[in-house]
């Protein structure tokens, strides 16, 4: 038995099955179980993160092992109100000091809601017309990339002015911080493939005025420059 296979890039349901497991496997097996004791009783997360299920877009892009770290919420379209309840609990009970709003480049269920969906299945329409509002601030443009990337720009500034309806109070104290940002895998921002570029903190859009937060205080300006995407203002 060949414990960690190469995974195949069109599988069949016994392949797949066998990846999960051969793959679990060995993940057993290279854990020490005492890493686990840690986390027996509780989770601790620093992140809740609502984000799209694309298979493209993963937690492991922070580099941390997102194990007790990432209390993770997805659906198409990384939308807050058909996941209320549970950023809900990782707001109020879990009390995660960041809420991460994150899309991404090339998002299909953006392409979807741009397009006509009708003969999807009821469930699929009705997700995707959660995203219709987001989308109306949307400017007609003939570059269909640039008109993607403007669409999922507005949905991650529409999930994050939700998520500040819902927890400003808990922003104003001082105790969370709201993200949005957009995950990079095709380099249309040019910050190199898979950067997390920032558009909005807080309900605030914009370099200047983000560096103005006190909650980017003392962060690297080098990265700063990185990350922050100069935009109008909201
Ligand atoms: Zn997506």
């Amino acid at each position: 038995m060949n414990p960690n296979p190469p995974l195949d890039p069109s599988p069949t349901p016994q392949v797949a099955l066998r990846e999960v497991f051969y793959g679990n496997d060995v993940f057993v097996q290279a854990r020490d179980p005492r890493q686990f004791e840690a986390y027996e009783k509780s989770q601790h997360p620093s992140v809740t993160m609502l984000t799209c299920c694309d298979a493209r877009l993963h937690q492991l892009v922070f580099n941390f092992d997102p194990i007790d770290r990432t209390f993770v919420v997805q659906n198409i379209g990384n939308q807050l109100q058909p996941a209320s309840g549970s950023i809900d609990y990782g707001i109020h009970h879990l009390k995660t000091p960041l809420l991460l709003i994150l899309g991404h480049t090339r998002c299909g269920a953006i392409r979807a809601a741009m397009s006509d969906y009708r003969s999807e299945s009821w469930e699929i329409i009705r997700e995707l017309n959660g995203l219709h509002l987001p989308l109306l601030r949307c400017e007609k443009q003939e570059d269909i990339e640039k008109a993607w990337l403007d669409a999922v720009e507005h949905n991650v500034d529409y999930q994050v002015d939700l998520a500040m309806r819902r927890y400003g109070a808990v922003v104003n104290a001082g105790k969370l911080a709201i993200v949005g940002g957009v995950y990079d895998f095709a380099n249309l921002y040019g910050r190199g493939r898979g950067r997390i570029v920032l558009l909005n903190l807080n309900g605030v859009a914009g370099q200047e005025a983000i560096r103005a937060l006190p909650v980017w205080q003392e962060f690297d300006e080098a990265l700063s420059d990185l990350v922050l995407h100069e935009r109008k203002s909201l």
